[in-house]
């Protein structure tokens, strides 16, 4: 029984994507695909397994994210369809605005603090929300997270994983920038001296910091407004006021780094996440004109899983967005070359030869050969030279005449050489050519 079919709506054009959408086009995925083979294979070599979690959540969950961005706003929406199963209330779902909300929930939701000291999670995955001007922010993020137990070597460890990644990237020029943010113990008395020092200074402010004096005076900090970095010039800086928990585990993170030969700068504009403690760091690359692409934010959120009703449980990870990776890969003018695997070219010419190859493309499968039919209009000469410029060895032609007496021609494609074989044969002749 299928629905009623309706008629399907007119729409005079198709709308265009939404403000801050955008499309990833199948020639834009060369840059994506080299990052995500490198990515998965060191993954794999350091123990992190793939983690994926659902787009929407419960809106709950992202009480934290909501607390710490006045200015922007969830994806939000009430099912009307009642309370699911088993719970009370009518659920509010959001889109989640980052991967880390999501990650923590999985953990305590499936034990993994049962089941494993630590949990060595990476994953690929897109998150939204809407800026302060109401505009969508799709991110498609990329990062890797660890709960559990970590110590300093754990921040210095995923630093040089980071590291070895951008490497097998080659991208040079990656820089280091670290600070120590402090914890909740050091963090407040930290944060009523910015504000005392900034008092006397409210006039060299831009309007965001003169906003964020009360609340958030860390942002002064982080600001690029020339002025606002002149007036923070002499700040008591936060490192001088750590507790002794967040000194000794920053200087054995430097010392970790030395250790390795691994070079870094200081840079207390490096504040984090609202939700970071202890160390943060950025990576960043610097273009052949000297402009800094962030190619991701790394740090401590030790108290999200107990702040959702866990146990203590340390979270450090890193993330990334895969479309600031594509974009520096582009502008490294990547020689990205899309790795043609085919190694059998078909050519049917006309209706019936088109219907006969069908059977041909499941035979050459089913032996493990791959092959591929370059779809679009040209002639067999030009179809013929796309063969050839993907370095595909071997072109099976099939005519009407082919097609009605059940032969194929082969053709080798660098030799330009044909021969005509049976359909039964065919397969034979293409192993033993291929080497098999
Ligand atoms: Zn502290
Ligand atoms: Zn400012």
């Amino acid at each position: 029984m299928g629905r009623p079919k309706k008629a399907t709506p007119i729409v005079e054009k198709a709308p265009p994507k939404v403000a801050g959408g955008f499309d990833v086009l199948p020639e834009q995925h060369l840059a994506r695909g080299f990052f995500l083979e490198k990515l998965q294979n060191l993954a794999q070599t350091f123990s992190y397994s793939k983690i994926e979690t659902p787009l929407v959540e419960d809106t709950r969950l992202f009480k934290f994210w909501k607390e710490a961005h006045p200015k922007e706003a969830l994806f939000e929406m009430a099912s009307d369809d009642g309370p699911p199963a088993g719970r009370a209330g009518k659920t509010v779902m959001a889109i989640k605005p980052t991967n880390l909300f999501s990650l923590a929930r999985a953990y305590l939701e499936h034990h993994y603090y049962e089941k494993e000291r630590t949990s060595k999670w990476f994953y690929l995955s897109s998150a939204a929300y809407l800026n302060s001007n109401r505009e969508l922010q799709q991110v498609n993020e990329w990062g890797f997270q660890i709960f559990g137990e970590t110590s300093a070597i754990a921040d210095v460890q995923l630093m040089n994983l980071l590291l070895k990644l951008f490497s097998d990237l080659s991208l040079s020029s990656v820089s280091l920038e670290i600070n120590n943010i402090g914890c909740l113990e050091c963090l407040p008395p930290y944060l009523e001296v910015l504000k005392n020092f900034f008092k006397d200074k409210k006039y060299d402010l831009c309007e965001n910091c003169l906003e964020d004096l009360e609340n958030n005076p860390l942002n002064i900090l982080a600001c690029n407004n020339l002025s606002c970095t002149t007036a923070a010039a002499d700040v008591p800086v936060l490192v001088d006021y750590l507790c002794e928990a967040c000194r000794r585990h920053f200087i054995g993170v430097l010392e970790g780094l030395d250790e390795l030969d691994i070079p870094y700068s200081l840079n207390q504009k490096v504040i984090g996440f609202p939700w970071s403690r202890k160390t943060v760091f950025e990576f960043r690359y610097k273009t052949a004109d000297n402009q800094e692409i962030v190619l991701g934010q790394g740090g401590h959120a030790d108290d999200l899983i107990q702040s959702l009703g866990g146990v203590p449980a340390s979270a450090l990870g890193f993330v990334g967005s895969q479309d600031q990776i594509a974009l520096v890969l582009e502008l490294t003018n990547h020689k990205l070359v899309a790795k043609s695997k085919v190694e059998v070219f078909l050519v049917p010419l006309g209706e019936l030869a088109a219907k006969k190859s069908l059977r041909l493309f499941t035979e050459l499968w089913s032996h493990n050969i791959v092959a591929a039919e370059f779809i679009g209009p040209g002639s067999i000469k030009t179809q013929l030279r796309l063969a050839e410029s993907n370095k595909v060895g071997i072109a099976l032609i099939i005519g009407q005449k082919e097609a009605r007496e059940g032969t194929v021609i082969l053709r080798d494609v660098p030799s330009g050489m044909q021969e005509l074989f049976t359909v039964e044969r065919i397969i034979e002749e293409v192993k033993k050519r291929l080497g098999r």
